[in-house]
């Protein structure tokens, strides 16, 4: 049976070029801020940094103006310890032990690219550190399930297997999602998931795969700023993504500083 794909779910090789560009300068961004991220720097500071870059590249920062509870104030968003993601670059100051999600999108040339990690902040310890590998981990366990004829479901599987093996959880509110000319397209594509559900992978989708993790419950609120999304119960969390393109052969990696 033919299945047909609404439009927007499926790229052509000229617009894919395109994301990639956009993921390069986005990966570009996050590299310079990673190197930034040290005891005594203000997250607003970082934000100037990743507006500047965007722009010398001729890019608009996808995030601001973000419609939400109100415009997205800022370039980066920048969430420490129990926020998960969301949290609005600030006067706060970095300090010795946090750990810091970090989350970008670029748009150029009409198409974006959306990325994000998590880093220590000087010393931070076995536990954190393992928080942040296995979340890292999870992100490329769900990539390598973005091939054509594998579903949304066994990406989303492969995420929750690693992240709860590891006594972790994943939220249920928020997750990955398609991505191109718009931030948010469809599919969505949670953190969790069965097998061999949900719509079927084509050569030509575009997806942020992005694993969230809690350490205590997949429960979250939102802070009083109406954007910072926190655990529920004030355990640490990390945050992975990448923009990833299905082709014929191996998945894309979009975000990327070097093509691959
Ligand atoms: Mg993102
Ligand atoms: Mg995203």
């Amino acid at each position: 049976m033919m299945i047909s794909y609404d439009k927007q779910l499926i790229k052509t090789d000229v617009e894919i070029k395109k994301m990639q560009e956009a993921g390069r300068v986005n990966a570009l961004v996050l590299k310079e801020i990673k190197s930034m991220i040290k005891p005594g720097i203000t997250t607003k500071e970082l934000d100037i940094v990743a507006e500047s870059i965007i722009r010398d590249h001729g890019g608009i920062p996808t995030f601001k103006g973000y419609p939400g509870p109100y415009p997205y104030p800022a370039t980066l968003t920048i969430s420490i310890n129990e926020e998960m993601v969301h949290g609005i670059p600030s006067g706060r100051v970095l300090k010795e032990g946090d750990i810091v999600s970090v989350d970008c999108g670029t748009t150029l040339d009409g198409y974006i690219g959306d990325s994000a990690f998590t880093k220590g902040v000087g010393e931070i310890g076995k536990e954190k550190s393992r928080l942040i590998q296995v979340t890292e981990e999870s992100l490329y366990k769900g990539i390598e399930y973005m091939r054509p004829g594998n579903h949304i479901g066994d990406v989303s599987a492969a995420i929750q297997e690693h992240v709860e093996s590891h006594g972790y959880h994943v939220p249920r509110k928020y997750t990955g999602h398609g991505v191109g000319r718009k931030m948010h397209e469809p599919p969505q594509v949670p953190n969790f998931g069965v097998p061999g559900q949900g719509i079927l992978l084509q050569v030509g989708m575009t997806i942020a795969i992005e694993p969230m993790v809690l350490v205590g419950t997949p429960k979250t609120k939102v802070l009083s700023d109406q954007w910072t999304v926190i655990s529920a119960d004030r355990s640490l969390t990390a945050h992975y993504e990448h923009t990833v393109a299905v082709t014929a052969n191996s998945p894309l990696i979009l975000t990327r500083v070097r093509e691959n």
